[in-house]
């Protein structure tokens, strides 16, 4: 199986893990990396896994969901009131899990389809790694 890698770098988003003990419950940002891992059994007719010039339809679906966004668990007892109360200062975006790992297993989900749909079942997504700063980070690989 071949695979190739491609990195979206410094994407500003913002999120919190409301059971958190500590301060990871408080809404805060980071500059956010996501690389994907792409994997074929055949490549395409220039021998590319992906071509990396066909793939702003990724690149434009995560400016326009999590770029500046601010992203709340599924089950976050205070999103309604703080989108009813000053929605107009937040992008929103609601996922099962806003955690590195729930954000790195909810993508891929999404890519995965998009890329599949792109590339008529010859590629998929085999990772999808999710940078939350120079130190942490989570992957999402499925069985
Ligand atoms: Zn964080």
């Amino acid at each position: 199986m071949l695979t190739c890698k491609k990195s979206y770098r410094d994407i500003p988003f913002a999120h919190r893990q409301h059971l958190h003990d500590g301060h990871c419950a408080l809404i805060h940002g980071h500059n956010w990396g996501i690389t994907l891992t792409f994997a074929c059994s055949e490549t395409d007719a220039n021998g590319f896994v992906v071509d990396f010039g066909k793939l702003k339809y990724l690149k434009t679906w995560i400016d326009e969901h999590l770029d500046h966004a601010c992203l709340f668990n599924a089950d976050d007892p205070e999103t309604e009131a703080l989108l009813a109360s000053a929605g107009h200062l937040f992008k929103a975006y609601t996922l099962p899990n806003c955690s590195c790992e729930g954000v790195a297993q909810h993508l891929h989900g999404i890519f995965d389809n998009m890329v599949r749909t792109e590339t008529s079942d010859r590629a998929w997504i085999t990772e999808i790694e999710i940078i939350e700063d120079s130190k942490n980070s989570a992957a999402y690989r499925p069985d």
